[in-house]
């Protein structure tokens, strides 16, 4: 091999051609730098601009997490709002059930409060936790609220079927008690109270009930018994009419009955008995 090259420039315009003598290895050398420079630039642009995509990828990421993330907070902002809102609704059950003294320790469910908002801190798992949990307490609170419904009727159904208030319009003629009979003159056991009263006057039943018995007896004449449930029941005697049948339901406050004279009696009057589990109590405690 030559160990110089010839190189013939021709300049364009020139009439004088000129010879360049170079080295063969300066010409392999110059070729040889020539095509690194040229891989060089091929390789940094490639990688810059691959560079490039994977940045602008990153940054539509970055923008995307950040997005989910703000998702995520909102979501547990909305969370840890339920859970206050479920507290809050716990204590206006819990004051409901103390005005109706309906005071359960057994069913009483503790206030569930959320710790402090602290967004940063949750996983997707914690927020599935979290309503998971307000799941379970809504149902727990469902079943509490179904329960104070049920002890309210069932006060509401007391308190109509508990004896209240005057059966009539009169005066207190005779109370409850051992008393000498205007009959015999023995002692005996009132087991009502006698109210005097005009005949007609109307005979009204004092609380919630079914009608038990109505019928005339020697002692007692015209006569209504009303049974009202839980234990109570209520007599009515000496009527000069009974205005109701034996299976009729009666509510407080109707009419059952007028005042009258009818069987062992010295003037108008209503005899008035409460029985309690079938044992007369004073009726003076339900006037
Ligand atoms: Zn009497």
């Amino acid at each position: 091999m030559a160990k110089y090259l010839k190189l013939i420039l021709v300049p364009e315009s020139g009439h004088r051609v000129k010879p360049l003598r170079v080295s063969t290895f300066l010409f392999s050398l110059g070729i040889f730098s020539l095509l690194c420079g040229i891989g060089l630039f091929a390789f940094f642009a490639w990688s810059y601009v691959s560079h490039r995509i994977d940045y602008e990828e990153l940054q539509r990421l970055r923008v995307e997490t950040s997005s989910q993330r703000q998702d995520v907070q909102r979501l547990v902002l909305d969370v840890e709002r339920l859970q206050q809102e479920l507290g809050t609704l716990a204590i206006a059950e819990a004051r409901i059930r103390q005005l109706a003294n309906l005071e359960d320790e057994r069913r009483l469910i503790p206030i569930a409060m959320g710790g402090q908002p602290d967004p940063a801190s949750h996983s997707i798992g914690d927020i599935q936790q979290q309503i998971n949990a307000l799941q379970i307490e809504i149902e727990m609170r469902r079943q509490s609220q179904q329960d104070v419904r049920n002890l309210l009727n069932d006060q509401i159904s007391i308190s109509r079927s508990t004896p209240k208030g005057w059966p009539t319009r009169g005066w207190l003629s005779s109370y409850f008690g051992q008393r000498k009979s205007p009959f015999t003159g023995r002692t005996v056991m009132h087991e009502g109270l006698d109210i005097a009263a005009n005949t007609g006057t109307p005979v009204t039943v004092t609380a919630d009930g079914i009608v038990a018995r109505v019928e005339y007896s020697p002692t007692y004449g015209n006569t209504v018994v009303v049974d009202h449930g839980y234990g109570y029941q209520t007599l009515y005697a000496h009527n000069s009419r009974n205005l109701v049948k034996v299976g009729q339901r009666v509510k407080r406050g109707e009419r059952i009955a007028q005042v009258g004279n009818t069987g062992m009696s010295t003037g108008p009057h209503l005899h008035y008995e409460v029985h309690l589990n079938g044992v007369p109590i004073n009726p003076r405690i339900f006037l």
